[in-house]
Parts: C-alpha cells; structure tokens; sequence
C-alpha cells in the first residue's frame, strides 16, 4: 500500500521538479515531452509482470538529469585520463562506497553502463588475471607495449583458447553466459549446462561432472528465467576443483541478495571471484551495470574503461549511489522480502488452479508458467494476457518444443508490482486473471487454415472483464502516489 512507498515524502517536490522539467522539454520538442507524459500513464495504467522491469524512486531518476551528463571522466577515481573530474571522483567513489557495504563486497567497479557490459568487464578481468599477466611474464615483457608481433600472435593464442561453462538459455541463463551465436559463445570455447529433465531443477552433480570433463576457465552461474535459488558454496567447490574461476550474474537477483533473502550459500557475493549485476531490476536502481569482486581481481576490473567500456556514464553512477543508499535501509530489506513472499502467492494462484509451473513453483521473484496446458505457444499467451492488459514475456522453458521465437512459457516476475504496494491477495488475483485469460483463449489458424504458433482467437467480454479487475487493482495501488503533473 501507498504507505510502503518510497515517493510519498517527497512527491510535492517531485511532482513540482517533473511539471518543469517537462516544461523546459517542450519548449524544444513538445512531442518528447508529450511521449514522457505519456510514458508515466502507461505504466501507472498496466499491470506490470515483466520480471527485469520496476519502478526506480524519482530521487534516483531525477539524479540522472543532469550536468555529470556532459563529463568525460575515463580511468578510475583520483586516475582520470581528462582533467576536472573532482565532482565525478565524489560521485564514483560514492557508488563504489555504498555499493561494497550493501552487498559485503571487498571490491566494486560502478562504471557499467549495462548488465551485458558488466559481464564483458568481468571476462576481460578474468582474463588478464588467468592469461595475459601470466603470459606476459613467460614472454618476459612488463606490458604489452613491449611485445613483437610475434609476441602478440602468442598472447593472441592464449587469450582466444579459453573454455567457459554457463546455464543454457533455455534453462534459464543469459545470452552472455556462452550462447554460441552471442559474443561469449565465440569468444569462449563454450559448454552449456541445463537443468534436470525430470525436475528442471539444477543437478549440482551433472555441472560438476560437466566440468571435469570440460575443465573451463570460467564457470559463470546466475540467471534470467530460473524460478529458484542457486546454491553459491556448491557452484565455487566445483569451480575450485577444476581449477575455473567462479563468475556469479546476479543481473535479475541483486535486490534480494541485497535486501538479505539470499543469505548464506545463497549470497554470491562471497562465494564468487568476481560478481555482476544490473541496477535496474530487483535492485530498483537506474538502468545500469556492476561488477563487485575479490581483492586479487580488483586491478583488472579496474582497467574496464577505456579497455571494453566508454566513458563512464557519471550522472547514472550518481544514480546508483542513491539507489544503493536506499537499498541501505532497512525498507528495503521488507521490500526484497514482500517481492519473494508474493511470488509464493503468485506461484500457489496458478497452481491451485491447475495451471503448470516450470520447477513447480518459485523461490525467488519468477514464476515460468508452462502454457502447453492450455494448448497455446508462448507468444499466443503472452499476446492474449496483453489484449486483457497483463503486461508479460514470453520465454523458453527446458528442452522447449517451440523453439527461442514462439516458445513455451510466460516468465512473471513480482519486483515492479510489489513496489506498487501489492500483496499475496492481490498475486493471488493476479493468477486468477491470467489462468481466466489462457482458459479462454485458443490457438489460431493461418490464412491457408493451419494451425498457427503466434495467432489466437480470445473470446468475446474476457478483456474487457479483466482490464476492469486489473484497473481497480491498479487504482487502489497507484504508481508514484502523489505525483501529480498539471
Ligand atoms: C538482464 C540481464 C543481463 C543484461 O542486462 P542489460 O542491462 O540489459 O545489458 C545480463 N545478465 C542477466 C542474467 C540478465 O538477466
């Protein structure tokens, strides 16, 4: 409820900041104030399950919009490669500061400017820790400045031939955790590891055989579309034991490890070499990266920018300093608890209704809903719930028949709506509607009469009905209580 929100303190000042910064706006290109406006009504208008998306303070957006914009600040704080950067050392430090006490993180770079960019800086971190130091010195150079192009044909070699084990997309890992047509699956000789087909739960004891076998150099865990937790302390005994450096992507999760739900085996942060994040997701920040590490990985990480990123983007780093410093407070610690409890709510709506989840359930802040059962793909589900106004995504589940496009599942996610202030009842209702929607849609046909993966027929009054439970819904948890826009 509107009491749970982080806008109420301030939405006097908020709503009178946004009423001129919209005016200043519009005096340059009325039509990019307009679509800003209008972006603010749609999302107060729709009933946001997409599981990477939520709703950041307006005291981290409104950080955003300014002068740190115009800095160009590479290198790192007090090692700037252009003068004047006091104010960024300030802000970087910051982030860095707040972002090391709120995950217990010895180390923490916040120049990302993405989640994929955060993963590029840790595999060029790892890889100048593992091979290009070592290779150097074998080659006897001090830099690479030193090296004859044979040198550099060598070191080349070393750096190109080096194995990666990641979770499979459809099981639920990132495009950046070695799917072969992205760029870690050519940078990387790469092997994937799935899920169980009985359970879809991870087999610690197949990943572990899979990299003994496989001896990789980096074992990345974390995940995009896995609905439970990961078990940190078994990932680095396996990684130990083949000698791989562990890579932890907490890009969808980072809210809960911050907010203290993932405790213990399950916090990556100490059990990981190296650590990557989004801002943006569970973590209610700006949209961006991070890349916590240990002490020995530091210095590399360090080199980020200017080796893989551009200029850092200063004003999004002050951004993440005030998202992290909310994520300090002890509300926020409720709120990463409220969005683990209500997807248990969630997950108990769709299965007392009959309704298939892949795993059998959530604990953590996803549900994947296998939609086989209602005789539809992926993508007719997810444009169904859309036309009833349930905003979703569609995603692959394990071993999925309908392939990466069509697919077989709805991924949901509780981050964004629980920051509106709903509840269990409320995720309860949530499921209600949805398994109303799929019951009553069906698969279409093509023009020439087959049966289609993407068409589908909803039947008449069931939008309608839904859009309006879903508007009172809405309207008794508003988006941004008391920020008004004249
Ligand atoms: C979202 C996500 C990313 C990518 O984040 P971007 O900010 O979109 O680049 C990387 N890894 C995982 C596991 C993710 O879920």
């Amino acid at each position: 409820m509107s009491e749970q929100s982080p806008v109420l303190p301030y939405a006097k000042a908020a709503s009178t900041a946004y009423d001129a910064a919209l005016e200043v706006i519009a005096s340059v290109e009325p039509r990019i104030a307009e679509a800003t406006r209008q972006e603010l009504a749609d999302q107060r208008g729709s009933l946001k399950l997409i599981a990477s998306e939520n709703y950041a303070s307006p005291a981290v957006l409104l950080t955003m919009g300014t002068w740190f914009s115009d800095k160009y600040a590479e290198g790192t704080v007090g090692h700037r490669f252009y003068a004047a950067c006091q104010n960024v050392d300030t802000v970087e430090a910051l982030a860095a500061e707040h972002a090391r006490e709120l995950f217990g993180a010895p180390y923490a770079y916040a120049q990302p400017h993405s989640g994929i960019d955060a993963n590029l800086v840790a595999f060029w971190s790892i890889l100048a820790h593992r091979v290009e130091t070592p290779a150097l010195e074998k080659l006897g150079a001090k830099s690479v400045n030193d090296l004859t192009e044979q040198d550099w044909e060598t070191l080349r070699h070393e750096l190109g031939n080096q194995r990666l084990l990641g979770m499979s997309l459809d099981a639920g890992g990132h495009l950046t955790h070695g799917f072969r047509p992205n760029i870690s699956g050519k940078m990387f000789h790469q092997r994937q590891y799935g899920t169980d087909p009985e359970t879809g739960l991870l087999d610690y004891d197949r990943v572990a055989e899979l990299a003994r076998e496989f001896k990789p150099m980096v074992l990345v865990a974390g995940y995009s579309a896995y609905p439970r937790r990961v078990n940190f302390a078994k990932m680095r005994e396996i990684a130990d034991e083949v000698g791989a450096t562990l890579m932890v992507d907490m890009a969808h999760f980072a809210g809960l490890v911050a907010g203290k739900v993932f405790t213990g085996d399950e916090d990556p942060v100490p059990h990981a070499h190296v650590t990557t994040s989004t801002t943006h997701k569970s973590l209610r920040g700006p949209r961006g990266g991070l890349v916590l590490a240990q002490e020995e990985f530091a210095a590399d990480v360090d080199r980020g920018c200017p080796m893989v990123l551009g200029g850092p983007l200063s004003h999004v780093m002050a951004a993440k300093a005030v998202a992290f410093a909310e994520a300090r407070r002890p509300e926020f610690a409720e709120y990463a608890q409220r969005i683990a409890d209500n997807a248990k709510s969630l997950a108990e709506g769709f299965l007392t209704r009959g309704a298939t989840l892949v795993t059998g359930g959530t604990d953590n802040h996803l549900v994947l809903l296998d939609v086989r059962s209602f005789g539809l793909t992926g993508r007719q589900a997810e444009s169904a719930l859309l036309e009833a106004g349930v905003v979703t995504n569609r995603n692959s589940v394990p071993q999925d028949p309908n392939g990466a496009w069509y697919t077989t599942g709805v991924r949901l996610g509780t981050p964004a709506l629980t920051t509106r202030g709903f509840g269990s009842s409320e995720f309860d209702t949530v499921a209600e509607l949805i398994v109303d929607v799929l019951s009553h849609t069906t698969a279409g046909t093509t023009k020439a009469g087959a049966p289609s993966k993407a068409t589908f027929v909803l039947a008449d009054g069931v939008a309608e009905r839904t859009h309006a439970r879903i508007d009172e819904m809405l309207a008794r948890n508003p988006l941004y209580p008391g920020l008004e826009l004249t």
